[in-house]
């Protein structure tokens, strides 16, 4: 048995859970977060595994005040004492090139790490900053980092290559990473033991950031994120894929600057720009359902870009034997899940409409006579995080190689 603690620390957040872990099973022990760090109002919130819920406002000035602050809540009843920890597991970003699968880090990942910050300039060095903090607080204890972009390093040259003067790859490595991968992997996971086999899966994350992973023997082979998580299907506020004139054009002709394209491609477009000011699918849905001709169009281009997406996809898996639904929007919208689905019975799928509406998850929602399985599957990135620390430390303590 291991208490592993998972991080995943945000510019101004640090979420946590403490799991126990054994040989597969495990428990969730604690969970909450710091929020406002460093800001006015800054406060520990925590729900305990009873569903109990406790919340302490005082002055977290940063990530390592965060960290310190979760561990003496954890000091009280959680753990006898920090070294009770097997190890910390952090949900990493960006792992560049380098990193394909989680890792116990030490000074030379992290050298690594360091060098893939540029890469993610404005998520990246929070993700940092739990780990110099964590480690720094908890002397010996293992700090395994699990990178976003990890999974889909299995992509091969031709489905992450951007088709531009190739000395943007070899220079700075530009060229598709793809992101949510370890939501994709845990997704993929569960759908392999529902399927009894690993088989082609089409992994659709649905939630304010959104992506599609098309995976075949539990490996990425496509994904739509790109160099950046800006890329891909239409998500909350952010635009997705498009012309790459665009915003050139905008530039030019409105006169903006690569700063206020760039809010507008990741903040206010997707869709809030088009529902006229809603991220959240709920009121999307709700103001659908009152004729809001915005909205009906909203979700209308929203399924259609997942449409023409899992098309392409079945195409590069030469078929499909799964279409998984996963995050916000995937796990909580029969609605969307059935104008998709319905438009995709030429695949031989058929969605069972009682199932879908029920949603007891994880499960399958596709009639029994469906030629492709559609499940709904919640997400648990952090479960997954402290699954491949476990696993990790299984690997150390057998005398496995670690070697990246
Ligand atoms: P996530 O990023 O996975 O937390 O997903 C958050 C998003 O899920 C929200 O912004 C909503 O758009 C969406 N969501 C949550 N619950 C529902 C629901 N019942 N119906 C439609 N969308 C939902």
């Amino acid at each position: 048995m291991e208490k592993i603690l998972v991080l995943n620390s945000g510019s101004t957040t640090v979420k946590f859970q403490l799991f126990k872990m054994d040989k597969g099973c495990h428990e969730v022990l604690a969970g909450g977060m710091v929020e406002r760090i460093g800001l006015s109002g800054s406060k520990l919130i925590v729900r305990s595994a009873g569903g109990n819920e406790f919340s302490c406002e005082y002055p977290i000035e940063n990530h390592k005040a965060a960290i310190k602050a979760i561990l003496d809540y954890l000091s009280h009843g959680f753990l006898k004492n920090a070294s009770e920890l097997s190890a910390v597991g952090h949900r990493m970003g960006h792992g560049g090139e380098y990193f394909d699968r989680s890792v116990i880090i030490d000074d030379d990942i992290m050298a690594k790490i360091y060098d893939t910050l540029p890469l993610l300039p404005l998520h990246g060095p929070a993700f940092v900053h739990g780990v110099e903090a964590a480690s720094g607080l908890l002397p010996g204890v293992p700090q395994v980092a699990t990178f976003d972009s990890a999974f889909h390093q299995s992509m091969e040259k031709a489905a992450f290559t951007y088709a531009i003067p190739r000395e943007y790859y070899a220079g700075e490595r530009i060229r598709r990473y793809g992101f949510h991968g370890t939501s994709h992997n845990y997704a993929a996971r569960c759908a392999a033991k529902i399927l009894g086999y690993k088989g082609r899966i089409i992994c659709c994350h649905l939630g304010g950031g959104a992506s599609v992973a098309a995976i075949k023997g539990g490996k990425s082979v496509d994904t739509t994120m790109g160099y950046t998580p800006a890329a891909g299907i239409m998500m909350a506020t952010r635009a997705g894929d498009m012309d790459p004139y665009i915003p050139l054009h905008i530039m030019k002709t409105q006169h903006k600057t690569a700063d206020e394209v760039n809010r507008m491609l990741n903040k206010e477009s997707g869709l809030f720009g088009l529902s006229g000011g809603h991220s959240d699918m709920r009121d999307i849905i709700a103001n659908a359902e009152k004729g809001d001709e915005n909205c009906i169009f909203a979700i209308e281009a929203y399924v259609y870009g997942l449409l023409k997406t899992i098309g392409a996809y079945v195409a590069v898996l030469g078929g499909v034997d799964a279409l998984v639904f996963t995050a916000g929007i995937g796990e909580n919208s029969p609605l969307i899940r059935e104008k998709l689905c319905a438009r995709l019975s030429y695949l031989g799928l058929e969605l069972d409409k009682e199932k879908n509406e029920k949603r007891p998850a994880p499960a399958e929602i596709n009639t029994p006579s469906s030629k492709v399985k559609v499940l709904v599957i919640p997400a648990n990135e952090e479960l997954m995080i402290a699954g491949e620390a476990y696993d990790l430390l299984e690997e150390l303590a057998s005398g496995e190689s670690l070697a990246v």
